[in-house]
């Protein structure tokens, strides 16, 4: 695999960075998961925006133009022959001697790869997800999209410890998120609910755009939050994100949603993100 690095673009193992990287060791550094569908970005201006912002927050400057970063994206997945899969981008604040204080004038890193991998024909999307719920412990700047991202593979693995797929993260009795992805119920009346946006969840560009397609056709979205309770009793549920597109979720702590089974909804929402994917890919 070709990956790129600062500059360069290079077979992964000699890809190399810093030990004194701030990614590296104080988890210094954002994100972004962009889809690919053909050889096409998904949802690409919407991730594009979203590294903009978590970087401004974290007072991180930008290491490429925009037009550079998109041209990194489209030579890996060329380079690489991805047809299906993702990009994955990390923005470092960079290196400097290790001091939790960093100066304005550090040189970000920029590394890009590409994993290829069968999105659509998801197994999981056909059976269904199974969730458990788990406190969320994650710091109070989810919106920001870090790399600090260990309370979330914990969880994960919690989640699988218990025979389920995936965990949904619960605070002062709410629902924030999943521990990768953005969190839905379908009520019995065939509305959406996701939570309102704020700092104790990631703004899902996959989200963002389930919104506007649900717009379209005339779908109802509430968003507010929701307990565990709600969601047991709801017609269905679902998770949004780049990686899983629109993915069922089946069963929560044990419990079954309707048949146990991926729902009508979910699974029309599901077809319709890929048709609609497909279209606006660049
Ligand atoms: N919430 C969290 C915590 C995530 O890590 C992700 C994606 O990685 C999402 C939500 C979904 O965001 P997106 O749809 O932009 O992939």
């Amino acid at each position: 695999r070709i990956v790129y690095v600062n500059g360069e673009y290079l077979p992964e193992e000699e890809a190399k960075i810093s030990i004194f990287d701030r990614g590296f060791l104080m988890a210094d550094a954002v994100y972004e998961v962009a889809s690919v569908l053909d050889g096409k970005l998904l949802d690409y201006a919407g991730h594009e925006a979203r590294l903009a912002r978590s970087l401004g927050e974290l007072e991180i400057p930008m290491p490429a133009s925009p037009e550079e970063i998109l041209e990194i994206h489209r030579q890996l997945v060329t380079r690489n022959g991805v047809e299906e899969g993702a990009v994955y981008m990390q923005v470092t604040r960079g290196a400097a001697d290790r001091d939790f204080a960093w100066t304005a004038d550090m040189t970000p890193s920029l590394v890009l790869f590409t994993q290829a991998k069968a999105i659509v024909a998801s197994p999981m999307a056909q059976r269904g997800s199974k969730v458990i719920s788990l406190d969320d412990l994650r710091w109070h700047r989810r919106d920001i999209k870090t790399t600090q991202l260990l309370y979330a593979s914990m969880a994960k693995m919690q989640a699988k410890a218990a025979g389920a797929d995936d965990a949904w993260l619960v605070e002062d009795g709410k629902i924030t998120e999943g521990t990768s992805n953005n969190a839905w119920i379908v009520t019995k009346d065939g509305v959406l609910v996701t939570r309102q946006l704020s700092n104790d969840l990631l703004a899902g560009i996959t989200r963002a755009s389930l919104m506007r397609y649900a717009a379209e056709a005339q779908i109802s979205v509430e968003e507010r939050a929701f307990t565990v309770e709600e969601a047991k009793g709801a017609a269905e549920a679902f998770v949004t994100s780049a990686s899983a597109f629109v993915m069922p979720v089946v069963e929560i702590d044990g419990v079954k949603l309707g048949a146990g089974s991926p729902g009508p909804v979910a699974t029309r929402l599901r077809e319709i993100y890929v048709e609609e994917s497909r279209r606006t890919a660049i």
